[in-house]
């Protein structure tokens, strides 16, 4: 069924989409790159330096990410995998579209290389060091169904439980 792009909307925990292993994407169609494109405007109107397909209702493995919010620094990333993760994990506070208002330091590997496909279905690699390798592995996490809930310690989990107790409940009554 063609996806219906000016439906697309961000949603949020504990929508079970969310939970979903996204399945990889064949053939980068005229379809692929709408919906990459419509991500990307999302993206920056949320405002948010990542968006993974599943955050918007879409089992693909696909995400974009803008570290920096500068428009030429827009990045699709079409069957993304991670590759030679540091040794060294460090941690940063991190906060999810998919979660609005939980926030917690996640430990995470200081850097790392990414191989994907990119809009023209071209393979290309990237190795980061900085922010872009955190929003990576934030939004790699979405494709296989994992949220910060899953990651952060459990101090922070008590910490954020009544915003995550809040969003459940509009969750129900929806
Ligand atoms: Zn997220």
């Amino acid at each position: 069924m063609p996806v219906q792009i000016e439906q697309l909307r961000i949603v949020q925990y504990p929508n079970p989409v969310l939970r979903v292993k996204a399945q990889p994407i064949t053939e980068v169609t005229d379809e692929v790159r709408r919906v990459a494109l419509r991500m990307l405007e999302m993206m920056h109107e949320a405002p948010g330096v990542g968006l993974a397909a599943p955050q918007v209702g879409l089992s693909w493995q696909i995400f974009v990410a803008n570290p920096t919010r500068e428009p030429e620094d827009d990045q699709v990333f079409i069957n993304p995998v991670l590759t030679r993760p540091a040794r060294e994990t460090v941690p940063q506070d991190e906060g999810c579209l998919s979660l609005p208002g939980v926030n917690a330091p996640i430990y995470r590997p200081r850097s790392i290389t990414i191989e994907a496909t990119d809009l023209d279905g071209a393979k290309f690699t990237m190795t980061s060091g900085d922010l872009a390798a955190r929003v990576w592995q934030h939004e790699y996490d979405h494709l296989e169904g994992i949220l910060i809930i899953d990651r952060m310690a459990e101090i922070d989990r008590i910490a954020n439980k009544r915003t995550l107790k809040d969003l459940e409940q509009a969750y129900k009554q929806k």
